[in-house]
């Protein structure tokens, strides 16, 4: 199929912005005049340096990250991090415990992994979906926790935090890997954030993680040295070979959303993207169905069910059809949910989702 014929929607990897793509295959050969493709470079060479240290300050620019915070390139993915964060960080405290808020399936595995490794505390009352964020007034916080942890957009469940929780000074952690840099972010209020590349800000490879200087250096002695924190930050990410070509485009990516107006103007375009979708859903007098609070209703994925009766298989199965006969690919729900599942990060344009818009307003006019 022609790819100006087709809207991606994928929940990640996901859609990268056009202008990259053309960019990365114009250099993909001969990269910056070296005779060379970055997919043939030397991690260590001058090239390659250069392009690791823009994509930092790009990044530490794009959200003014203090200087007292190291950005390190990872490997091992978001998942890699639900095992490093208590490796590195749950030793900052005898007890070694920290505190999970669990809101979806992303969560719930990263508080699984860490009880391989300390005690894990839920803070609040077990969900019986996820489909909302428990009230910060009924969290009980372990003031003797490491660090909290939260994940704030839960992708397959569409469920995204508006607010930075509270911590009473207990070091906070967050995974963005689904919203990171689809809206501001005042990352002095954390300890540690990580995102994988492979939604907002490139492809699959890498996963930035940004660390407070002070936590470095309490990693349980078991930690695999590949995701010691200390030993990646003191490295600049080059202890071992990086995700060189996934860093380049991260770069590139990064570059495109400064040129966009940088995390505010995503917001923005983000609101605007999403609210265009969720009001179909509110005023379809139930044909569409999202069970997310509205108060934690994710800008980034949007899941909903087709038909009354909180979804109908057999009409999921056609607005899916008819979808992808118009080239809207990839809106299927994941698996344990079901239904659809629009993903609206920064690369799906404004015309991307006035289509998917314009079908959603016709499918329910057909079959109301
Ligand atoms: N965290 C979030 C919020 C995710 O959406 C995902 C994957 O989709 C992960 C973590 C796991 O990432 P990975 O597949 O890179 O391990």
């Amino acid at each position: 199929m022609d790819p100006k014929q087709v809207i991606n929607f994928g929940a990640g990897p996901a859609k990268l912005p056009q202008a990259v793509l053309l960019q990365a295959q114009k250099e993909l050969l001969n990269y910056s005049g070296t005779g060379i493709s970055v997919l043939e470079m030397s991690h260590r060479s001058s090239d390659f340096t250069k392009i690791i240290s823009k994509t930092e300050s790009l990044l530490r620019e794009l959200l003014n990250i203090p200087e007292n915070y190291k950005v390190m390139f990872m490997q091992g993915g978001g998942s890699g991090q639900f095992s490093a964060v208590p490796l590195n960080l749950i030793g900052l405290k005898k007890d070694r415990c920290a505190d999970y808020l669990v809101t979806g399936t992303w969560s719930a595995k990263a508080a699984k992994e860490a009880e391989k490794y300390g005690k894990v505390n839920i803070v609040h009352t077990k969900l019986d979906s996820y489909t909302k964020i428990p009230d910060p007034s009924s969290w009980t916080l372990n003031p003797s926790a490491s660090y909290v942890y939260y994940c704030c957009n839960e992708t397959v469940h569409g469920v995204e935090y508006n607010f930075i929780p509270e911590t009473n000074g207990v070091v906070l952690v967050s995974d963005m890997s689904s919203n990171f840099l689809s809206r501001p972010v005042d990352v002095s209020k954390f300890g540690l954030i990580f995102a994988g590349a492979q939604k907002n800000v490139g492809c699959a490879g890498v996963t930035v993680v940004i660390v407070r200087e002070d936590l470095l250096g309490y990693g349980l002695k078991e930690c695999p040295i590949v995701l010691d924190y200390k030993v990646q930050a003191e490295m600049n990410s080059l202890y071992n070979t990086p995700s060189c070509f996934s860093i380049y485009i991260m770069g590139l990516v990064l570059e495109w959303i400064r040129s966009q107006g940088g995390s505010n103007a995503m917001e923005i375009l983000n609101k605007q993207k999403s609210s265009m979708i969720y009001d179909i859903i509110n005023a379809s007098d139930g044909f569409f169905v999202s069970s997310v609070d509205e108060a934690c209703r994710s800008r980034m994925n949007i899941p909903f069910r087709v038909g009354k009766n909180k979804g109908d298989d057999a009409l999921e199965k056609e607005f899916l059809d008819g979808a992808s006969k118009l080239g809207m690919i990839s809106l299927k729900g994941h698996r344990s949910v079901g239904g659809i599942r629009a993903s609206l990060y920064n690369a799906v344009t404004l015309e991307d989702t006035e289509a998917l818009a314009a079908y959603m307003k016709e499918f329910l006019k057909e079959h109301q």
